[in-house]
């Protein structure tokens, strides 16, 4: 995602680099780059025109600080405007005083609804929250089946019509969905709606006699990152015929070029709530408009990053674990939970990428594999606790063994060995070096 927007803001801003001062044509050729590279994104003409008219007039005008260079003023000036184009400050769920607060989805066929409905359930469930489902899509075969799976997986109750009973009136369902939340204390309801291929009237006459009859507390229109310019037209459509409080981009681990992310906001007026970035329940966050300008301009999103792995790792758990590696007596049990937790923070191409210079080692993420993380533990998996524990004792025949127990070969376990060896003396002598010795000692 927005990988070519980076690419051409980057070059961007390198052929700044080195200027002492920036002179109008530099302003100029600036801008003009910077409104090619938008376009190219699948940006709307009309947020083009107002993002690089910012841009301009702001590094024209006297915001000459002493503190950066012209490239870096640059930078800054486009990072806040995107900041500005995507929202701003980040908008979070609105409750209601008095539960159930009423949650709509709505969008075209495929964007994405059933799939949120899931991820927010999890998500709010997970806060605490008790969130019943509401089956209202009855177009699509299998919505309603496919929305009780979800449920299931995230571990939510779903509200569906009784096969036969409740067919084709959304409506009612919303209506006794709504009910049953009440009368049993729900204190969150989320109502999946039809969608179709494209906007038609009768599809927004539904959805919007299902907002009369439910008085949902947000509207989430959610929008198929990788439609491309479509994204705006339906947007509007929606805006005009349903009217919604808040949009969740979806599909946006795609290679999509982004201009849907970039638009939206400027065009309906309505704040980006949600970004979901795959198939799985858990690839779902809040939608952060200053991370998400970072993380195109390569800045590295190191806030999500953080707190991923804050989800992961126990704070006193990671502080044991320093005092280990700092001791040399890290084995090869924590290197598998390690390699475990990080696991659970998603792939790891994808949390490498949120470090900043990312963009630029591209091709070396490509060729990163969860597979070989999976091996890796497969192969310690095979080894005894006391090898684990002592990896010196592995001798050739243990080798043999461990890469028969894994369906690995014994250069596969070799490396591994070796590795471990390496990345051990490595990490004390790390310590030794940023003073860690405390730690070591567990006098942190
Ligand atoms: P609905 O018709 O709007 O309810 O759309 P669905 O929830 O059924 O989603 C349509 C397809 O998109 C399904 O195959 C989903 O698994 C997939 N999908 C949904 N969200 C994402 C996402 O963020 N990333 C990717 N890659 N696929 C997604």
């Amino acid at each position: 995602m927005f990988e070519t927007l980076s690419d051409r803001l980057s070059t961007v801003f390198t052929s700044l680099r080195g200027k002492g001062r920036l002179s109008q044509s530099d302003i100029d050729a600036t801008a003009r780059e910077i409104r090619v590279s938008l376009l190219e994104a699948d940006v709307a003409l009309p947020v083009v025109k107002a993002f690089v008219g910012a841009v301009k007039e702001r590094a024209s005008a006297v915001e000459v600080s002493q503190a950066l260079n012209p490239a870096q003023q640059i930078i800054k000036i486009v990072n806040e405007e995107l900041v500005k184009i995507l929202g701003g400050e980040t908008r979070r769920l609105v409750f209601a005083k008095n539960p159930p607060t009423v949650i709509m989805l709505a969008g075209l066929q495929g964007a994405g609804k059933t799939t949120l409905a899931g991820k927010l359930a999890r998500w709010l469930r997970e806060q605490g929250h008790t969130p019943l489902l509401v089956a209202c899509d009855l177009q699509r075969p299998n919505a309603v089946t496919q929305l009780q799976v979800v449920g299931e997986q995230a571990g939510v109750s779903v509200f569906a019509p009784e096969p036969g009973n409740g067919v084709g009136d959304p409506v009612g369902v919303a209506r006794a969905g709504i009910a049953e939340a009440r009368g049993k204390h729900f204190d969150i309801v989320i109502v999946d709606t039809a969608g179709r291929l494209g906007v038609d009237t009768e599809m927004m006459a539904q959805a919007a006699a299902i907002r009369d009859a439910t008085s949902p507390d947000e509207v989430l229109f959610v929008l198929d990152a990788m439609v491309g310019q479509d994204a705006v037209t339906t947007a509007e459509a929606f805006r005009d015929g349903v009217g919604f409080t808040g949009v969740v981009l979806t599909k946006l681990d795609g290679d999509a070029r982004g201009g849907a992310a970039l638009s939206v906001r400027h065009v309906t007026g309505a704040p980006i709530m949600f970004a979901s970035t795959g198939e799985k329940l858990n690839e779902f966050d809040i939608f952060h408009p200053d991370r998400m300008a970072s993380r195109i301009l390569g800045m590295g999103d190191m806030m999500t990053l953080i707190e991923q792995a804050e989800q992961v790792f126990e704070a006193d758990q990671a502080e044991a674990m320093a005092g280990k590696m700092a001791g040399g007596d890290f084995t090869l049990e924590d290197f598998l939970d390690q390699m475990l937790s990080i696991r659970k923070m998603g792939p790891i191409a994808g949390i490498l990428g949120m470090l900043p210079g990312a963009g630029q080692m591209k091709e070396q993420l490509a060729n990163v594999d969860d597979r070989d993380i999976d091996r890796t533990a497969a192969i310690i998996r095979s080894m005894t606790p006391q090898e684990r524990h002592d990896p010196k004792i592995i001798n050739a025949s243990r080798r043999q063994r461990i890469a028969k127990g894994s369906g690995s070969t014994v250069a596969q376990v070799n490396a591994l060995v070796d590795r471990f060896f390496e990345a051990r003396k490595m990490m004390a002598a790390m310590a030794g070096k940023f003073g860690l010795g405390a730690l070591a000692r567990g006098k942190s």
